[in-house]
């Protein structure tokens, strides 16, 4: 098995980014349980037969769908090690959960968060930010809440609406209500406009409510434009509100030789969520939240059952557990894998990943704007490229999101290349992000080159089909 995948990893350029799964191999999975059991052997001749040739695909360097980092090397092999240990990082005193204490100290030391700050990794940024939400509720309705339930507190919450979905979902999860949450307008470069921010705080209160917290966006999803978090921090200072950022993949610019002044500001938040899944390259799922304050965690999560008791010596030492700091009890060794990528690779190699694929996503706009067949849709500020493939003869608006949407899916069926869609402005966009460590610019010029090719092949229906 270690022999196999550390091939697969040395030739993952090879193969098709993607193929799509026939029936046939999908009816495998209906299979039931076995009784007796087939032998480890066999079960990995399963894998290898069913599973791998129909994989994601995002550890080969044409996957620029989504936001999908491209795991490495040292942190598979951590999965191995962890699996080995099967600790349960939950509680109790032992080396893992130093481990994972140190991986938040470095987050919280590559923010600029103070030393007080606590955290702990979960499984991706949804859930970090929904721990931000619960956290600042505790703390602005008091350790009660947590007896008594919010009791018709009538608090709002504020983001844009360029912030991920997660975000009023979690406010929803939180019993709050995602109508609730503000999604404000952004301005041309899709960051929150702080004058509508004012004005609904000032209108909220009018009619009752009680602001609570301002979400910011570090990275945001669609075009990676980054809100003014200073001028966030300094609204949430004045109007006494929880400062909290969604920097999932946005806050790995802190270790970037040139671009880490984008995010200036975040070491004021009250909390930051974000992913080592994404473009720190570690394997999923991987996501953080720091708290400015590990007070504030404790209490909003922490309980005292008898079977939980904590001793001054022995197993059952160690207090605070990572269990009073997040919602659940049994946690894995997450950490480690973490903790291997920044070990083998470095600080340095990982900022140096975020400028390579920042330097990658500059030259796929420039292969955008220079083909008279192409048309960049939203300014490139990280990674991040929003095009589409505008045909020679002009369609109406739905053909032409029609046409753009069978191109991204005809390329990925190929296994070419794997963009994924968004809107931006109403348009569909083809979209490109330059998560993955292993992309080159000739990956980029493969895409570009295969958009090019469907575009054109499909252009002729396209027209027939919309008259
Ligand atoms: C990916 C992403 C999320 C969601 O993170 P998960 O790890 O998928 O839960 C939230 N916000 C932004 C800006 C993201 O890019």
């Amino acid at each position: 098995m270690l022999d196999d995948m550390i091939d697969r990893l040395a030739g993952v350029r090879e193969r098709k980014v993607w193929q799509p799964m026939p029936e046939a191999a999908r009816a495998v999975f209906q299979a039931p349980m076995p009784s007796r059991g087939l032998g480890a052997e066999a079960a990995y001749a399963a894998f290898t037969a069913d599973i791998l040739p129909y994989e994601l695909g995002n550890t080969n360097p044409r996957f620029m769908g989504w936001v999908h980092g491209g795991g490495n090397g040292p942190g598979m092999l951590a999965e191995l090690l962890a699996g080995a240990l099967s600790n349960n990082l939950g509680g109790r005193d032992h080396a893992a959960v130093e481990v994972e204490r140190q991986v938040i100290r470095w987050s919280a030391a590559m923010l600029g968060l103070p030393a007080a700050a606590g955290g702990g990794l979960v499984t991706g940024t949804s859930i970090a930010n929904l721990i931000a939400v619960l956290t600042a509720r505790t703390h602005r309705l008091g350790p009660e809440v947590r007896r008594q339930g919010i009791c018709g507190a009538r608090l709002t919450a504020y983001t844009s609406i360029a912030a991920h979905s997660c975000v009023p979902r979690a406010f929803d999860m939180a019993g709050f209500g995602w109508d609730n949450v503000r999604r404000l307008p952004v301005d041309a470069s899709h960051r929150m406009d702080l004058a509508a921010l004012r004005e609904a705080i000032i209108a909220d209160r009018a009619a009752g409510k009680t602001p609570f917290m301002v979400v910011g966006t570090a990275g945001a999803v669609d075009t990676g434009a980054i809100d003014t978090l200073p001028d966030l921090a300094d609204l949430c200072m004045a109007e006494n509100l929880w400062f909290h950022v969604d920097a999932a993949f946005g806050a790995m610019l802190a270790l970037s030789p040139t671009r880490a002044g984008l995010i200036a500001g975040i070491e004021r938040a009250d909390s930051v969520a974000f992913d080592f899944h994404k473009w720190a390259q570690v394997p999923y799922d991987a996501g953080c939240i720091l708290v400015r304050d590990q007070a504030r965690l404790i209490e909003a999560f922490a309980q005292n059952a008898a079977y939980l008791r904590r001793e001054a010596r022995g197993l059952a030492g160690g207090a605070p557990w990572l269990c009073d700091l997040g919602p659940d009890l049994s946690r894995g060794f997450r950490a480690l894998k973490v903790w291997m990528t920044l070990m083998s690779h470095g600080a340095d190699a990982l900022g140096a990943v975020v400028d390579h694929g920042c330097a990658v996503a500059a030259h796929l706009a420039a292969l955008v704007v220079a083909q008279p067949r192409l048309e960049l849709l939203a300014p490139v500020t990280l990674n991040i490229v929003c095009f589409r493939y505008v045909p020679r003869k002009p369609l109406p608006p739905a053909a032409l999101d029609r046409l753009n949407a069978a191109i991204v899916a005809d390329v990925q069926e190929a296994g070419l290349a794997a963009p994924s869609t968004t809107m931006i402005d109403g348009k569909l966009a083809i979209r490109a992000a330059l998560f993955n460590h292993r992309t080159r610019a000739a990956d980029a010029d493969i895409l570009i080159e295969a958009v090019i090719d469907a575009g054109t092949a499909r252009e002729t229906v396209a027209h027939h089909e919309a008259r």
